[in-house]
């Protein structure tokens, strides 16, 4: 059985990985913000043009190009035109 994560030991971390884990964490909420204000006008934007890029509709839209639905689950979609990584979908 491999351990799981609860079962890790805690390392003794020096002041300056504690330090270190603390600013990444921070920095990865902060990208976290941005990736969101980053969907949010991409989905304006598309509605400015008069495209919907649906979102309640349970599918996932490409902000990329006219990708109605994330397809697959290797992170890039599978459609031939689209090819654009999940994250790049609503
Ligand atoms: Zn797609
Ligand atoms: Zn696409």
């Amino acid at each position: 059985m491999p351990p799981t994560a609860h079962e890790d030991p805690q390392p003794n971390l020096t002041d300056a990985q504690r330090e270190a884990f603390r600013q990444n964490e921070s920095d990865f909420a902060e990208l976290e913000k941005q990736t969101l204000s980053v969907r949010e006008a991409a989905s304006t934007r598309l509605r400015d043009a008069d495209w919907d890029p649906g979102g309640n509709s349970g599918n996932s839209p490409c902000f990329l190009c006219w990708c109605a639905d994330y397809l697959g689950d290797g992170g890039l979609c599978e459609r031939e035109f689209c090819r654009h990584q999940l994250t790049r979908h609503g």
